[in-house]
């Protein structure tokens, strides 16, 4: 597809990496492209960052037809950028178009366009250590009327953000509140979908947890308040008596790239990994006597996050004394190893843009 180029007159100077936090800066372009029944995909462009111009009808501000991705470009040693895994990102971006009635997109077209648009932005991909060039998909409903129906038309962006590391405390381990009031998904809904709307249906309790000093959430299942689900925007792991369990991808669990990406490294280990359900009964009796050796979450943002306390109804557990635990740590350098390209990428899992 010809992408049409348009330059920005004034580019941004480039933040002090100490400063970037997560989502704050944006680079100096976003790729656009839009979509119609009658047309396809059409008028790909890449054009200086700047407000989106909608209409008030818009289908995504009423009925809330969004999706999004979340991956990173990473700056090896040598200089050059590369992408983690782009291609599932790809896949679960149609799955969950698929889900909320948004058009697909090949999955050759959009690889075509994340690299030309990485291509375009690279200079602004950060070198300091931890940091990286935050890139996020999205794509919406832009209906110009209030009729309930499918979409019929669609918009594709990409923009793009230079990020420190996602927790301002760096690796140390997390407090995580077990929710046991709100949830966030059920079979059948949008839990594997990585759409807007399960954030906005999150926040209530993720403010709740806040005002208590705990930073994220554990969900339980929606229907009986019982099984693991994951953690606000990671999944979550157990290393219980030696084990590693996870919660299984039952339909209300977005499927993580990094979860299954910790799924291949630990197995090549040698771990025995155990994806099943896993209730808050099992998980409490191993916090008790002391089976649960380790806890954490893995998601894109944070790459792995080790979870130093849980709190269940009031009550507090703390999981390995508070401390990084060594499975979590040989995941995390593991992963962010074959990321930033200071290990071997036996797995085949970067792509490099030239
Ligand atoms: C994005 C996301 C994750 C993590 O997925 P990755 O592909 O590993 O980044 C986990 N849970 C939720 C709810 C998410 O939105």
């Amino acid at each position: 597809m010809d992408i049409r180029f348009e330059k920005t007159s004034c580019p941004k100077e480039k933040p002090e990496s100490s400063t970037l936090g997560f989502g704050k800066f944006f680079t100096d372009h976003m790729f656009m492209m839009d979509y119609s029944r009658e047309e396809g995909w059409h008028d790909a462009r890449i054009i200086p960052f700047g407000p989106l111009q909608i209409h008030p009808a818009c289908t995504a501000l009423h009925y809330g037809s969004e999706i999004f991705e979340g991956l990173k470009a990473y700056r090896r040693a040598d200089g050059k950028v590369q992408l983690f895994r782009p291609i599932e990102n790809i896949r679960r971006m149609n799955n969950s178009a698929e889900r909320l009635c948004l058009p697909q997109i090949p999955e050759d077209l959009a690889l075509e366009v994340l690299t030309t648009f990485v291509k375009t932005e690279q200079d602004w991909t950060p070198t300091a250590n931890g940091t990286s060039l935050y890139l996020r998909p999205f794509m919406f409903g832009n209906d110009e009327t209030l009729g309930v129906h499918a979409v019929h038309h669609a918009t594709f962006v990409i923009i793009a953000s230079p990020v420190g590391s996602y927790y301002k405390e760096g690796i140390n381990p997390v407090k995580i509140m077990i929710e046991s009031e709100d949830v966030r998904a059920v079979r059948g809904g949008t839990g594997y979908a990585k759409c807007g709307g399960n954030y906005a249906a999150s926040n209530r309790a993720g403010e709740r947890a806040e005002k208590k000093g705990y930073s994220q959430v554990l969900w339980l299942d929606g229907v009986e308040r019982k099984y693991i689900e994951e953690v606000g925007a990671m999944n979550v792991m157990f290393k219980i008596a030696g084990k590693i369990v996870t919660p299984m991808l039952s339909g209300s669990i977005l499927p993580g790239i990094t979860r299954k990406s910790c799924i291949e490294v630990l197995k090549k280990e040698g771990y025995e990994v155990e994806e099943r359900l896993l209730s808050i009964d099992e998980l409490d009796a191993a916090m008790k006597d002391g089976t649960l050796e380790e806890a954490w979450g893995c998601g894109t943002a944070a790459v792995v996050s080790p979870i130093g306390e849980l709190c269940y109804k009031d009550v507090k557990y703390t999981v390995n004394e508070g401390k990084i635990g060594a499975v979590t740590q040989k995941l995390y350098d593991t992963l962010t190893g074959i990321q930033w390209g200071k290990i071997e990428d036996s797995f085949g899992w970067t792509y490099q843009i030239d």
